[in-house]
């Protein structure tokens, strides 16, 4: 039913495209920059707005003030701006109060950022909850600061206003839900951050694209928040209809060149791993499967105890572990449109085995049926490896005993999960398997 093999260089393109527009913005956890890049996601998909005002409890947290930056500068005397937000908004410090004053060299280092390691890259950080102002920038425009007196100018309001997330959701046949998140609150990262949204903008689209013409089980929730307090925000929200989700994925750092990483879930042996793996395995190429910990994004929040969701993290090289993250060389150039494409075909492969994992019965249980006589020896699907074709279908008639999905089946076999289909269909339109409905069907 789904088709997986689609135009994957265009939709690299497309993703490549969209980031490209949402990279210049500078976003933070809350205020305009999440609004422009939501309006944005909206263009592609039709996503809700939520706005959540400041205050507001959600568990153990309250939605903190609204920040917005208008401008930002470091002047010598002689008036040059050394420092300028408007040339990478990676320069302030997200969430910086505002300021402008005059102040020795001295003074002014206590509030400079910058990486020695890498001095030509401007990091990126942040102070949300503790009031403060700062900069950041390259360890060769630090090494050139004289003794002077400096103008320091941050424009920027930090007051009540809200909290702006955005979610779609895809109603499917069952209410039974796959989730997929991303965080929308690093200004112009790439990988580290802007991969995870534009990823996940494609696939909602692939998905609206596939329910007009076939039919969907399950349904899709899509969620575009601020990372940690958007997902707090959300889970509080939402307290009820979690029970609905039986799987899911954070979606970030899908667009590096590095291979593919799957964090699993807490439980670790979920049909969410399970799934995974199969994927992963079926690809093909090199990856990398790593046990849950309760660091890093918003699986933080979606497998704390009190959810404990079916969720893990399906990215490429994980946060932390590229020097470019959090750096301004995480930038349009690091993210290749092949990589975002060959991630969204990952995460398609996942949703077409869900969608797919069914249950079904040998009709004909008693000995083997007799191929020939149905058209069905060496005649599967036309591919080179004749045997194996032949292989698949004993493996399917042996193993429908009503016990064992189709998932379960291709992992035995050690046979791709969509070749294990197309051959069940083909012993369906022969009447020698019928579909049963259990309980296991996406266990
Ligand atoms: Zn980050």
């Amino acid at each position: 039913m789904l088709d997986v093999n689609q135009e994957w260089e265009e939709i690299g393109d497309y993703m490549h495209d969209i980031m490209k527009k949402l990279f210049p913005i500078c976003r933070s956890i809350t205020g305009d920059g999440i609004r422009q890049t939501l309006k944005i996601i909206k263009d592609n998909i039709p996503i809700e707005i939520i706005e959540v005002p400041t205050g507001t409890k959600v568990f153990d947290w309250t939605v903190p003030k609204e920040w917005n930056i208008n401008d930002a500068f470091v002047k010598n005397s002689k008036g040059k701006k050394i420092i300028d937000f408007k040339k990478s908004n990676l320069h302030v410090v997200s969430y910086s109060i505002s300021i402008k004053k005059k102040l020795p060299l001295e003074e002014l280092k206590k509030h400079l950022f910058s990486l020695p390691k890498y001095p030509g890259w401007i990091p990126y950080l942040t102070s949300y909850y503790n009031e403060n102002w700062g900069f950041c920038l390259t360890h060769n425009q630090f090494d050139k600061l004289e003794e002077d007196i400096y103008e320091v100018l941050i424009d920027s309001t930090l007051k009540e206003g809200h909290l702006t997330y955005g979610e779609f959701y895809l109603r499917g046949e069952t209410e039974k839900e796959i989730l997929f998140s991303c965080y929308i609150c690093h200004p112009s990262l790439c990988n580290d951050n802007l991969s995870g949204p534009v990823l996940l903008t494609a696939l909602a689209n692939n998905l609206i694209r596939i329910k007009k013409n076939t039919r969907l089980k399950y349904s899709y929730r899509f969620l575009f928040i601020p990372e940690t307090i958007g997902a707090i925000n959300w889970l509080y929200h939402n307290e009820n209809n979690v029970k609905n989700i039986i799987s899911g994925l954070i979606s970030t750092c899908v667009g590096d060149s590095g291979n593919t990483t799957y964090k699993k879930t807490r439980e670790g042996n979920t049909i969410t791993d399970i799934v995974i793996e199969k994927v992963l395995i079926d690809s093909g190429e090199p990856f990398k499967i790593i046990e849950f910990f309760p660091s890093g994004s918003d699986e933080r929040q979606f497998c704390s105890p009190g959810f404990n969701l079916s969720i893990g993290s399906l990215m490429r090289t994980v946060y932390g572990h590229f020097p470019e993250y959090h750096t301004s060389a995480d930038n349009l150039d690091f993210v290749k449109p092949r990589f975002l494409a060959n991630s969204l075909k990952k995460y398609m492969k996942y949703i077409y085995i869900l969608e797919n994992n069914k249950t079904y019965i040998n009709l004909n249980p008693k000995c083997e049926p007799q191929l020939g006589r149905r058209g069905l020896y060496r005649m599967i699907g036309g591919q080179k490896g004749e045997e194996i074709d032949e292989l698949a279908i004993f493996w399917v008639l042996n193993l429908s005993d009503g016990k064992n999905s189709l998932l379960d089946i291709s992992i035995r076999s050690k046979m791709s999960f969509e070749l294990i289909k197309k051959t069940a269909d083909a012993l369906i339109k022969k009447k020698l398997l019928q579909e049963i409905f259990t309980n296991k069907e996406y266990i």
